[in-house]
């Protein structure tokens, strides 16, 4: 089937729209100018809500098994530990995946790739876009392969092409922003001794920290390096940073694996969409890897774009459906811009809050306000990005109990299974907590949504959701309706809005 689609760049954005479009049945190509996956580590951390992504297209357990959940969180001043929070299962109750595993990118890509090849898929390395026009009813991509151009067409093209995107170039979209004067570095190191937990030291000189990465044994370092050190013109290797390394988290580094310097930049695109062309993780959103949330929120952008694609294409939805990407993404793209900046202007800044949150909050606060579930939770959804949500979206309807049409479905467990089971058939589907009434159960057969009802118990109520409640769930697990009376007609008008129907009759995983 000729390819509807053009993906440019297979780093982990667009690796996962790439696997997400094959469960939709969409055709496409998917290119990458390298000669194959990334060999950098880069990011760590794969958060919860990634991981529920993963469980609905088929491939959760491989990561979470090649992974190292995150254990305790060490603040140290020099060598002592001055304090100690427990990350272990901090978000139990509230995800399938109640924690941050650490699984190093290169590890990722490569199996990212090989879910792609599993699915019958490969990518054309070594191919590059060079050039591309939207003509209105298709866009046109001129590819470079070596010495061979061709001029192809396809519906859309998406740029998930990284932070020097030349698809946003051809857009001409500003990407507003800037860049920190702060030199970072980063480093996968083998220890003199096992080393166990993340450890982190704040100083006023910069911050120094580490974690497990891939087994134990391995750290993967991060910190900035120090004013001192760029006043001396030095170049910077390891060895200029050892010294303090030693000082301020206590490691004795053997072996260095792979050491590197870069700037970290805080910039949003002015746009994710022009027309049939799309651009979505680094391509539209960049800053301060300090919080792992860079990688993952190009996931998302990719699983948010993936099923409204295959409406479109599919003829499920009207075409409007596809401004409701850039709509939800980059809100949630500027908000996390802003609060990494501030939070990391306010940690590394020599201003009195800088002095108070160092000396202070770190180490007084936030370990004591981690004896308190309520907290733990907070930071839980907060990290895990599993509290993004899209109240403001066009697509986002009602109210039932806590939950907001927008919400992320709230995770709940049922008897032997749970409330996401379901959602690995990647389509809309209507939920019930408690008893459907019958007249929602003769439209769900007559208009080919699946109803899924779940005996009521108290736990669903502690997770914001009401009894006997109707949630009309989005294929990618976001609530798209909510309502209490399960009111048919109004089911009815929020599908008319973007002419909505179920993505498949027969569901992909054969339900
Ligand atoms: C040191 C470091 C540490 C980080 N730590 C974390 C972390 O802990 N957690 C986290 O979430 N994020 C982290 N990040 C950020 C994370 O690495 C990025 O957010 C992630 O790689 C973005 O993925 P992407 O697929 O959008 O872009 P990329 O990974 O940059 O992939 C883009 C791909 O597009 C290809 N490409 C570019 N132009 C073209 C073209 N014209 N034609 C064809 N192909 C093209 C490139 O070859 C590349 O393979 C870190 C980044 C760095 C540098």
């Amino acid at each position: 089937m000729k390819p509807q689609v053009l993906i440019v760049g297979a780093g982990p954005t667009g690796l996962v729209l790439a696997i997400a479009l094959i469960e939709h049945r969409v055709p496409f190509r998917i290119i990458d100018k390298n000669k194959g996956p990334g060999e950098a580590s880069r990011a760590m951390g794969v958060h919860a809500r990634t991981l529920e992504f993963y469980r609905q297209l088929g491939f959760a357990n491989e990561v979470v098994n090649q992974g190292i959940p995150l254990g305790q969180v060490y603040i140290h001043e020099g060598t002592k530990v001055k304090a100690q929070m427990s990350w272990v299962n901090i978000g139990e109750g509230l995800s399938p995946y109640p924690y941050m595993l650490s699984f190093p990118q290169d590890d990722h890509e490569r199996l990212l790739v090989q879910q792609l090849e599993a699915r019958g898929v490969s990518i054309d390395w070594n191919t590059e876009l060079a050039s591309f026009s939207d003509e209105g009813d298709h866009v046109r991509a001129v590819l470079k392969q070596g010495d061979i151009v061709q001029e192809e067409q396809y519906l859309y093209l998406c740029g998930c092409d990284g932070v020097r995107s030349s698809v946003r170039k051809g857009l001409d979209l500003g990407f507003p922003g800037g860049t920190y004067e702060q030199l970072f570095y980063v480093a996968d190191v083998e220890c003199e001794s096992q080393v166990e937990g993340m450890h982190m030291s704040i100083y006023d000189k910069g911050f120094c920290s580490f974690m497990p990465l891939r087994t134990r044994g391995l750290q993967r370092l991060i910190g900035i390096v120090p004013m001192e050190l760029l006043d001396n013109n030095t170049t910077i290797g390891f060895e200029e940073i050892r010294p303090y390394v030693e000082k301020y988290v206590g490691l004795r580094v053997k072996t260095v694996n792979w050491f590197s310097t870069y700037h970290v930049h805080h910039r949003v695109s002015d746009s994710f969409r022009k027309g049939r062309v799309f651009i979505a993780g680094d391509a539209g959103h960049v800053h301060s890897p300090a919080g792992g949330q860079g990688m993952n929120t190009g996931i998302g952008d990719a699983v948010n774009l993936s099923w409204k694609l295959a409406a479109v294409l599919h003829g499920k939805a009207d075409e409007s459906v596809l401004d409701t990407y850039e709509a939800e993404r980059i809100a949630f793209a500027r908000v996390l811009v802003s609060t990494t900046d501030t939070a990391f202007q306010n940690v590394i800044g020599d201003t009195l809050p800088g002095k108070i949150i160092r000396g202070i909050i770190i180490p007084y606060v936030l370990p004591f306000m981690f004896g308190f579930s309520s907290a733990r939770k907070t930071v839980f959804k907060t990290v895990s990005q599993t509290r993004i949500q899209y109240r403001d979206s066009e697509l986002s309807s009602g109210k039932a109990g806590n939950i907001h049409g927008g919400d992320r479905l709230p995770w709940v467990q049922t008897a032997g299974s749970d409330n996401f089971e379901p959602l690995k058939s990647l389509n809309w589907q209507l939920h019930v907590y408690g008893q459907a009434k019958q007249l929602l159960r003769d439209f769900a057969k007559t208009s080919g949504f699946s109803l899924h009802e779940f005996p009521w118990t108290s736990t669903m109520k502690d997770s914001g959701l009401k009894q006997d409640s109707l949630y009309l769930i989005r294929p990618d697990g976001y609530v798209g309706l909510a309502d209490t009376d399960q009111d048919v007609e109004k089911i009815t008008a929020y599908l008319h809005k973007f002419k909505l129907s179920p993505l498949y009759n027969k569901q992909p995983h054969g339900e």
